[in-house]
C-alpha cells in the first residue's frame, strides 16, 4: 500500500504491527532494489556524515565570505566549561553541535541537508547529543535517523520544502518535526507519540518567514537551528509524556501548506522583507556589496 500521509502511516503501522522505522527501511529497499541492510548502510553514512560536520564545525573559526559568521560556536565551550548550562549537559551539546553544523554550512563544508542545506544542523545536533549523553546505541541512532527521514519525506509529498517556497516555517520547521520524531523514537516513544511529537513541533512553528540578509545562508539561518532543535525537544517530551496535539498531523502539514500560500513573495527567500529589509541588513548589504541601496 502507498503511504502518502501521516493517516497512512499510522494505518500501516498498525497492521502490520511495526515501528515507523521498519516501514521506512522497508519502503526504501523497495525503492533502491536493496537489501534493508543496505538501506541501513546507507543511512549510517548519513549519520558519520553528520557526526564529522558536527567534529569538524566545533573546532573552525573560519568566517563565511561575508565575514559575518562562523566564529559563534567556539564560544560556547568556553562558557559552559566554566559554568555549565542551566538545563544541563545535553542541551549544552544540543545548542553547539547545531551551530556547529550550521557553521560548518556556511564555510561550504561538507553536511547532510536534513531536509535542507540551512536547516542541516538540526536533526544531527538532537541525535547526536542525545545519543551520546543517554548512551544509545548507533543501531537505534539509525532508527532515528530512518523515522526522521520518513516524516520528512511525507511532508514533503504535500509541501517543497524550500524557503522560496513556503518560508522558513518548510525548512527549520519541518527539520524541528524531524527532529522531534527522531527523538521520540530513540526514547521509546510509539507510533502514536511520534507522530504526536512532530505535530506539536511543526504546529508550533508554522508562519516562520524566509528573510535571510543579502540571501545569503547566514541571518538568521544559522542561529535558527539551535533554536529550533531545543523546539524539537520540547515537542518529543511533551510527547512523551501524553500530550497530544490536538489538530492531527496531516491537517498541520495542509496549514503549513496554506500558510506558505498566503505568505508574501517578501518572505520567502527573495530578500525583500523581514530582517533582511531591517536597517542593520541594509548597511551590512551595502558594505559587502559596496553598493547604495
Ligand atoms: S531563513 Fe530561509 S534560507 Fe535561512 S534557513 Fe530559513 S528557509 Fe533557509
Amino acid at each position: 500500500m502507498a503511504i502518502l500521509s501521516f493517516a497512512d502511516l499510522v494505518n500501516e503501522c498498525t497492521k502490520q504491527n511495526k515501528s515507523i522505522y521498519e516501514i521506512a527501511q522497508e519502503q526504501e529497499s523497495i525503492l533502491l532494489e536493496d537489501t534493508i541492510d543496505v538501506v541501513r548502510l546507507r543511512v549510517l553514512e548519513d549519520l558519520l556524515a553528520m557526526k564529522e560536520a558536527v567534529k569538524n564545525g566545533l573546532h573552525s573559526t573560519e568566517k563565511s565570505i561575508s565575514g559575518w559568521c562562523g566564529d559563534d560556536c567556539v564560544k560556547l565551550p568556553q562558557r559552559f566549561n566554566k559554568k555549565g548550562a542551566l538545563f544541563g549537559k545535553t542541551f549544552e551539546k544540543i545548542i553547539t553541535y547545531a551551530l556547529a553544523t550550521a557553521e560548518e554550512n556556511l564555510r561550504m563544508g561538507r553536511i547532510a541537508a536534513c531536509p535542507t542545506a540551512g536547516s542541516c544542523g538540526i536533526v544531527p545536533s538532537v541525535i547526536i547529543a542525545v545519543s551520546e549523553e543517554e548512551k544509545i546505541l548507533e543501531a537505534e541512532q539509525i532508527n532515528g535517523l530512518l523515522t526522521a527521514g520518513f516524516i520528512g519525506l511525507l511532508i514533503s509529498n504535500k509541501v517543497q520544502l524550500a524557503g522560496a517556497v513556503a518560508g522558513c516555517q518548510a525548512e527549520c520547521g519541518v527539520a524541528s518535526a524531524m527532529a522531534a520524531g527522531a527523538l521520540c523514537q530513540m526514547l521509546g516513544g510509539n507510533t502514536s507519540q511520534i507522530i504526536q511529537a512532530s505535530s506539536l513541533a511543526l504546529k508550533n512553528i508554522l508562519g516562520l518567514t524566509c528573510d535571510p540578509v543579502c540571501g545569503l545562508v547566514e541571518v538568521p539561518c544559522i542561529k535558527r537551528n539551535p533554536f529550533l532543535a531545543v523546539h524539537a525537544v520540547t515537542a518529543a517530551e511533551l510527547a512523551l509524556c501524553g500530550v497530544e496535539s490536538k489538530i492531527p498531523m496531516d491537517e498541520i502539514v495542509d496549514t503549513l501548506k496554506i500558510t506558505g500560500q498566503l505568505m508574501s513573495p517578501l518572505l520567502k527567500e527573495t530578500s525583500l522583507g523581514g530582517l533582511a529589509k531591517t536597517k542593520t541588513a541594509q548597511e551590512l548589504e551595502k558594505k559587502l556589496f559596496n553598493k547604495k541601496v
